[in-house]
């Protein structure tokens, strides 16, 4: 059989720990076999980031520019124990962070649904896609450890060198805390414009959650920016789809969201958004469930897995003992990334292909093999069977190539 050919290069970004032994295996069994692929690849495993000082993420986040499509496995962010186990020179920022930084995206994530895996949720009828803003809050903070009693301020000097604004965050008796956080009018603007398009494209309602009640200003910014964009480029567009924008505060949006049957964008500030699509991960059946991608407003994008790295299933790995992780997630960063990669080149056969692999894997789950964490939330059935992580990847590489014969 002849390959199918993908025309342009695609960024290929390597992870760590057990996503890094999974990615291999789904190039191996489910890509390249059938792909003449040009993939521009950078190893963003831990040690790598550390010889080349991180200089290597940024490498691949300007590749990810200059050819528009680029697929990500899960990295680790590094903590104290990290800088241990691996002697790192510093505890380099997380990855995605960065990459988020510099392409200034938002992370669309929705559930993998299938047959046999019923949402926690009994009214969720329908996928909640999730908006997250992928820039600044606590992701891009200024933080310090206030050891004895003072004053903490915050000021505000313009570009000319005046100072425009002071206030005082606290008046500390003794030790404690203190965090400064940003966004730009710019970045929440360009958030709201990928939502709204979003969410048009799909048919999706929009809601937007923030709490601007008690923070009236900074969380105010991202409500007026929102009702901005909706009142002067989508409202006719909306409401003609038969669409609704929804604002309401954020602890009423989690509170209604469980009683919705979903079909909904909800757009979430950068931490809410890391929080619930993890909630909404395991709620839709578990964390491999989940699709990711981060869309730049210049439409550049990154799709990924939005589990990490499974560092407990690694650790069993490395003993030698026979682990039960599940590669769907980053089976679909590829499908994701290779369909869009064919939409932008115009190759049929590629965003075909995409389909069929799409498709092989989720009757795989629906036929009743599964890793362990689906069996745990699967539907009771005679033919569940809980599979080891290439065991798995094998069945959807037999009914795949099933599907190209
Ligand atoms: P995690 O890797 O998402 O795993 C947490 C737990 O969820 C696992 O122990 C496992 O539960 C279950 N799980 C997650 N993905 C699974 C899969 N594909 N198949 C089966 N079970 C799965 O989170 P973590 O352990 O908190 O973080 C590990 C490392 O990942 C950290 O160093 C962190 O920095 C990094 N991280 C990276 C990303 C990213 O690059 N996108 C995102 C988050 C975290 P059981 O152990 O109960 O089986
Ligand atoms: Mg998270």
């Amino acid at each position: 059989m002849n390959k199918i050919i993908v025309k342009s290069t695609i960024v290929e970004m390597d992870g760590d720990e057990m996503t890094r032994i999974m990615w291999q295996m789904v190039k191996e069994k489910l890509l390249l076999p059938y792909l003449d692929m040009n993939l521009d690849y950078y190893d963003l495993q831990l040690k790598k980031r550390d010889e080349t000082d991180d200089k290597i993420t940024l490498e691949a986040a300007e590749a990810i520019k200059k050819y528009g499509v680029g697929v990500k496995c899960a990295t680790i962010t590094p903590n104290r124990d990290r800088v241990k186990e691996y002697h790192l020179k510093q505890e380099w920022q997380s990855p995605n962070g960065t990459i988020r930084a510099a392409l200034d995206g938002t992370v669309f994530r929705a559930p993998i649904l299938v047959k046999n895996i019923l949402p926690a949720v009994r009214s969720w009828k329908k996928p909640i896609h999730i908006g997250r803003h992928a820039y600044g809050d606590v992701y891009k903070n200024c933080e310090y450890r206030v050891s004895e009693a003072g004053k903490a301020e915050m000021t505000f000097t313009n570009a000319a060198g005046k100072e425009l604004w002071r206030g005082t965050i606290q008046d500390f008796r003794g030790p404690g805390i203190i965090q400064g956080i940003h966004n730009t009018d710019k970045s929440i603007s360009s958030f709201a414009k990928a939502c709204f398009t979003y969410a048009y494209d799909q048919k999706l309602h929009l809601w937007l959650g923030t709490k601007d009640t008690i923070s009236k200003t900074y969380d105010a910014q991202f409500r007026k920016i929102f009702e901005d964009e909706y009142q002067n480029i989508w409202k006719a567009k909306f409401e003609k789809a038969g669409l609704e924008y929804f604002f309401t505060l954020i602890d009423d949006a989690v509170a209604r969201i469980m009683k919705t049957e979903g079909g909904m964008l909800w757009a979430c500030k950068n931490y809410d958004g890391d929080v619930m699509s993890d909630m909404l991960g395991s709620a839709y059946g578990s964390l491999a469930m989940m699709t990711s991608v981060l869309v730049s407003p210049q439409g550049y994008y990154e799709f990924e897995a939005s589990h990490g790295t499974v560092q407990k299933h690694y650790y069993k790995y490395l003993k030698g003992e026979k682990t039960s992780s599940n590669s769907m997630a980053l089976i679909f960063a590829w499908t994701g990334c290779l369909r869009k990669r064919g939409e932008l080149d115009q190759t049929r056969e590629v965003v075909e292909f995409a389909k069929k692999l799409e498709q092989a894997a989720l009757e795989t789950v629906e036929s009743g093999i599964m890793t362990g964490d689906l069996m745990l939330v699967a539907t009771p059935a005679p033919q569940n069977k809980k599979v080891y992580t290439e065991e798995f990847i094998a069945e959807v590489a037999k009914k795949l190539k099933k599907k190209l014969d």
